[in-house]
């Protein structure tokens, strides 16, 4: 019997059309977990189109998420952004003109900001830049709202959730090029799903990093990376869309299963989950 506590380390709820955090934190809990951040949704998962209050809506729904995780007896930290892929499509599909795209990402973070200076909120996640080709202005636009949200959480001592391309050892580089010309706390910034390559690089130079706990990654992950990483299922609470990252639970199991092969054992596990956590999320353990 597995004694090791569990966290996960980004994972999405979506109350109105999923199982809602209520359900989810039960069966994580029973299960052995201690530990859920928790990410805001792109309105478009409640139903929602992309204007400003649709966003706050969003957020809002966050909020009493992550109040409910916390009322169901776990350690919770509680993120809000605006989605990459979000703000590509705003002007790509959408086809907003790049300035009131870009002034309604300054404004949803801004909004966000104000909630974190009120304790509401503990970083910004996630943003960052497109894991698929786009069209290069749909990443530029994403690069200069990563610069402006490392900004503001900098200056609000909060953490950040990038979610970035898998470049490896580009991605690793120019990252840390963009943290120390802008002179950016590391510790406070997380570069979430990464794969094993880009984990590699990232372990190399210190940053902070999650893998999602699927089996086959996570085996891989446990033979190739020492235990600087966290686990995160990136679950998005979707009943139509299952199995596009894991469930929460799923990625409990899934570390007891590699536990009982071998691959690593408690001590591992317990840095992944715990000490990693703690000191990140800046927790007390369990
Ligand atoms: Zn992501
Ligand atoms: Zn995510």
């Amino acid at each position: 019997m597995c004694k090791v506590m569990f966290a996960d380390a980004h994972l999405h709820s979506n109350p109105l059309k999923g199982l809602g955090i209520r359900n989810i934190s039960k069966k994580f809990k029973d299960l052995g977990g201690w530990f859920l951040a928790i990410v805001s949704l792109p309105p478009a998962h409640y139903g929602l189109n992309p204007v400003f209050e649709n966003y706050v809506k969003s957020v809002d729904i966050l909020v009493s998420e992550c109040k409910a995780a916390k009322e169901g007896g776990l350690t919770v930290k509680c993120l809000a952004g605006i989605h990459p892929a979000d703000l590509e499509k705003l002007i790509n599909t959408q086809a907003l003109k790049y300035d009131e795209a870009l002034n309604l990402a300054f404004k949803v973070l801004e909004y966000i900001s104000s909630l974190i200076k009120k304790g509401v909120l503990d970083g910004i996640g996630e943003v960052g830049r497109p894991h698929y080709k786009t069209s290069p202005e749909g990443f530029i636009i994403n690069e200069i709202i990563l610069r402006h949200s490392l900004r503001l959480t900098n200056d609000l001592d909060a953490i950040i959730h990038l979610h970035i391309e898998q470049g490896g050892l580009l991605t690793v580089m120019d990252l840390n090029e963009v943290l120390n010309y802008m002179s950016i706390r590391k510790n406070s910034v997380l570069l979430h799903h990464l794969d094993i390559r880009t984990g590699l690089e990232a372990s190399n130079s210190g940053l902070t990093f999650t893998i999602c706990g699927k089996l086959q990654l996570i085996r891989e992950a446990a033979k190739k990376l020492s235990p600087t990483y966290m686990v995160e299922s990136d679950f998005i609470d979707d009943p139509k869309r299952l199995g596009v990252a894991s469930w929460p639970w799923e990625i409990i199991e899934n570390q007891q299963v590699i536990l009982r092969e071998g691959i690593i054992d408690e001590e591992y596990l317990s840095r992944l989950n715990i000490d990693n956590v703690v000191k990140y999320y800046r927790v007390d353990p369990p």
